[in-house]
């Protein structure tokens, strides 16, 4: 049988500390979070490699770096509601769902949308919810958010997302052309918002009405 704790806690250490990420909370729920069951059954083997990997749909699980990096940027203090654009296989999720409050995923393919929510749901996360739909349009009924991420890559900063977006909330989205984006989070205060770089990185795309034409 393989260890699979043995192989996340390598993880942990050789790709995410080892790249400076130090919040001790996002440390400990990718220690935690069950890794292998979110990739396609005959990736098992590659599950705690230093890559992302394809989920089917032509979409990919994130790199776990990119994962921790994100959510670390994030800040969460484990009362927020989030929202996640691009739930893809789930797992970015349920590392959110053991970091905040409540967890709203948007996935545009409804095949991914409904294969996340089962595996969520088997796995004992009950403050997440699921729903197929175009992300770029925000969850209004459930906003303001205290924190937003998007997981795919953006043209610009979608509207709909900064207008649901609390006060003092923080958004980190990748934003470029489709070959490569820089990651930016935005602060609100208030009606300002204020907007940082975090690096270059290279997601699959957003695809929507204020995202990429399909
Ligand atoms: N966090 C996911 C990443 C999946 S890749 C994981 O680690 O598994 C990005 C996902 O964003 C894909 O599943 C893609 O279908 C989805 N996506 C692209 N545009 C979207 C949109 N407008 N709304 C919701 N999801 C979208």
């Amino acid at each position: 049988m393989i260890d699979y704790s043995d192989k996340r806690r390598r993880m942990v250490r050789e790709q995410i500390e080892a790249r400076g990420v130090r919040d001790l909370a996002v440390l400990k729920a990718m220690e935690k979070a069950p890794r292998h069951l979110f990739v396609p059954e005959v990736m098992l083997e590659q599950a705690y490699e230093d890559s992302p990997l394809p989920i089917g749909s032509k979409q990919t699980i994130s790199q776990p770096y990119t994962v921790a990096f994100m959510t670390e940027a994030l800040e969460l203090t484990g009362n927020e509601k989030v929202l996640e654009i691009g739930t893809g296989s789930g797992y970015q999720t349920a590392i959110l769902a053991e970091l905040s409050k409540e967890v709203y995923s948007l996935e545009r393919i409804p095949e991914l949308a409904k294969l996340a929510s089962k595996r969520l749901a088997e796995l004992g996360y009950k403050n997440v919810q699921v729903r197929a739909g175009d992300g770029t349009l925000g969850w209004p009924e459930a906003a303001p958010f205290a924190a937003i991420i998007v997981t795919a890559g953006a043209p610009e900063i979608p509207e709909p997302l900064l207008e649901q977006l609390e006060d003092r909330g923080r958004l980190v989205i990748p934003v470029g052309d489709k070959y490569s984006q820089t990651m930016i989070r935005v602060r609100k205060r208030g009606q300002e918002t204020a907007r940082e770089s975090l690096g270059p990185f290279r997601f699959v795309e957003l695809i929507g009405e204020h995202g990429h034409r399909e």
